[in-house]
């Protein structure tokens, strides 16, 4: 019987001391695993888009689990992350075996409708439909009287509304022709028109192409009429100031004839009519003329249905609130309608036509402004009437929350751009910090995308916030902590904060013209960049012998081999091919006098400041510095 010690248990005996016994093993015990009891379901309908978080919810399986599959397929997301893509849910529920069907009543209802406003007008019967005024926007290079034009129809149709003056701003106006009304847009200028379109809103029917007489075609009459032309709207070309007495059609046709635009009176069909916003001659027959543009354009709506159209432009008023001017594209709007904007609703307070009356409806074509709004809508928006207030605001909360996951899906795609940018060695770029304010909505689109429109690698923009309004204290405040600069386009600085800005010594630009503000913001763009440094050699010299002097460390006897070299030069010291030193020149000598230049071939004395190091054959080249500043 084999003695059982403590050694034994340690394992210290050996097996020849014939003690060795086979331990016995204990009896297995079955390993309890815990059973996933969870019942998941085979089929899931979700909305888009859906959070990792909330989609693992319904799935009943683990969010990491989700982000593992969709790490694998090269996609980085983190719990709070929404999906919106259809085929990566769909993936998700198929690696789980789970049937995903993508509940798009949501999405319907959000939507309102799926047809375009076109579609709608279309899809109409046409018993129906009834001709509608053409909408009409001016446009042209800076100058060639735009605005004059609008203003000078806009006063001689006053007398015909006998409505008196006009005095609250809104973004457009009817005015009356024999041939019935035309609507103009008081918004001139493209960027207005490409902001719009920029969002898909086409409100304009016919665009009139103002040339100034006087000068002919530029650069932003083309850009206009390429506009118009990409949006297939029918243009009318206004030549202007033909009070004037260098005005001359000749050298306009030609121009235009260039860009395919034939004018009517050598055989084309592009409606061309001499006019002058300061006497008023040809004004009349600009307005019959586009009134029967519209009658060949045979331009319909439905009047007796629900309310849809675009959002012209909106501002906060001091006594009203927000306010909006909207021009009614399709059905009839009427006091107490509940309305959708993008991301606003309305039951409208008020409606107030175009020349400051109360009515009560508003029907196609015409411009309205309106109160009673949740919030300040963006010019391009389409809005369009629902049902009931308290639908228009689930609504309008349902599209927000979409909104702020496109948000983070963007931000993600920016955090990529960033990765790009840094393996792209882009790193550290500049950028300029701007607040922008404007007296109404679509003059601050406008600004912003023009300003967004300026490219350079070089500097960013960063606009960290737009509004309508003055410049207040509180934007001041804003732009001295975050060294930003603040563009006021066609609005006030606050009375009482001129003091601050002064005190702050914050940067206020007031531009006028668009073109004027991206002017100003380039040369601010350009004055943020660093200066570029250029060095241009000067003098060569060869270092012959090494004095010291007690008080002035190393002098360096040296022979000008090349052009010459001044004491306002900096020096490079290059030994065996190599630049080992570069620095300012300290005194420049000839036979103990201080000396401005050294020319070639001349032997002089030159002491580096701060360099002790200097030995002979060492090679001085002398350098000037020149600072150039940079182009975007
Ligand atoms: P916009 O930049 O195209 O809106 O141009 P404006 O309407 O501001 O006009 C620019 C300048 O041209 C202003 O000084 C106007 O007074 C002047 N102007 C506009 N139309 C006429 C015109 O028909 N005749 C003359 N003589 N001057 C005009």
């Amino acid at each position: 019987m084999p003695v059982f010690d403590s050694r034994n248990r340690q394992g210290l005996i050996s097996p020849d001391e014939g003690t060795w016994q086979r331990r016995r093993r204990r009896p297995r015990t079955k390993k309890s695993y815990q059973e996933d009891t969870t019942i998941r379901p085979s089929k899931l309908a979700v909305r888009l888009p859906i959070s990792i978080k909330n989609l693992s919810a319904a799935m009943k399986i683990k969010s990491s689990q989700l982000i593992s599959v969709l790490f694998k397929q090269g996609i980085t997301l983190t719990l709070n992350d929404y999906l919106e893509d259809e085929t990566t849910v769909q993936l998700l529920g198929h690696e789980f075996t789970c049937e995903i069907v993508i509940d798009t009543t949501e999405q319907d209802r959000i939507q309102i409708t799926d047809k375009l406003l076109e579609q709608e007008i279309k899809d109409t019967d046409d018993e129906k439909l009834a001709i509608r005024p053409p909408v009409v926007t001016f446009m042209g290079h800076v100058d060639h009287g735009k605005t004059s034009l609008i203003d000078a129809i806009r006063k001689s149709n006053r007398v015909a509304s006998e409505a008196g003056d006009i005095t609250q701003h809104i973004g457009a106006f009817q005015c009356v022709t024999s041939h019935g009304p035309i609507t103009v847009l008081d918004t001139p200028g493209h960027e207005a028109f490409s902001a719009m379109r920029s969002r898909g809103a086409n409100v304009t029917d016919i665009v009139v192409l103002v040339v100034a007489g006087d000068e002919g075609i530029k650069d932003q009459t083309v850009e206009a009429l390429k506009q118009a032309k990409e949006a297939k709207v029918t243009l009318i070309v206004a030549i202007n100031k033909s009070d004037k007495e260098n005005f001359d059609t000749d050298p306009i046709y030609r121009g235009l004839s260039d860009h395919e635009l034939i004018p009517e009176q050598w055989g084309g069909n592009t409606i061309m009519v001499n006019c002058s916003a300061k006497t008023g001659e040809g004004l009349p027959e600009l307005l019959e003329l586009i009134a029967l543009q519209s009658e060949i354009l045979e331009l319909k709506a439905n009047a007796d249905f629900r309310a849809r159209g675009t959002v012209l432009e909106s501002q906060v008023h001091k006594g009203l609130g927000n306010v909006a001017t909207l021009l009614i594209q399709n059905g009839t709007l009427n006091v107490g309608d509940a309305v959708v904007f993008d991301h606003y609703y309305a039951k409208i307070k008020t409606l107030i036509n175009d020349v400051g009356q109360r009515v009560q409806h508003a029907g196609p074509s015409t411009p309205i402004e309106i109160t009673g709004m949740s919030g300040l809508p963006e010019a391009g928006h389409e809005f369009i009437v629902v049902r009931t207030e308290k639908e228009a605001k689930q609504i309008s909360e349902m599209r927000i929350l979409e909104f702020k996951a496109g948000i983070s899906d963007h931000r993600r795609t920016k955090q990529k751009d960033q990765f790009l940018e840094n393996d792209q060695v882009v790193v550290n770029r500049k950028s300029l910090t701007l607040i922008l304010r404007a007296d109404v909505q679509g003059s601050l689109e406008a600004l912003k995308q023009s300003l967004l429109k300026i490219e350079t690698q070089k500097i960013e923009l960063n606009i960290i916030s737009s509004s309508v309004g003055e410049v207040t204290e509180s934007d001041i405040q804003l732009a001295k902590t975050s060294n930003a600069t603040i563009i006021g386009f066609h609005t006030r600085i606050e009375s009482h904060a001129e003091e601050l800005m002064k005190n702050m010594n914050v940067a206020i630009m007031m531009p006028k013209v668009i073109y004027e503000a991206v002017d100003t913001v380039k040369e601010l763009m350009v004055n943020s960049l660093d200066k570029v440094t250029q060095e241009k050699d000067k003098g060569k010299l060869e270092v012959k012998a090494v004095f010291k002097a007690s008080r002035i460390g190393r002098i360096a006897g040296c022979v000008v081999q090349n052009a010459s070299i001044h004491r306002n030069h900096k020096a490079r010291v290059i030994r065996d091919g190599e630049t080992i030193w570069s620095g300012n020149i300290s005194s420049l000598k000839r036979e103990k006098e201080d000396v401005k230049e050294v020319k070639k071939g001349m032997e002089c004395g030159v002491v580096l400041e701060k360099f002790t190091d200097i030995e002979v054959g060492d090679i001085i080249q002398s350098f000037e510095v020149t600072y150039h500043e940079q182009t975007l």
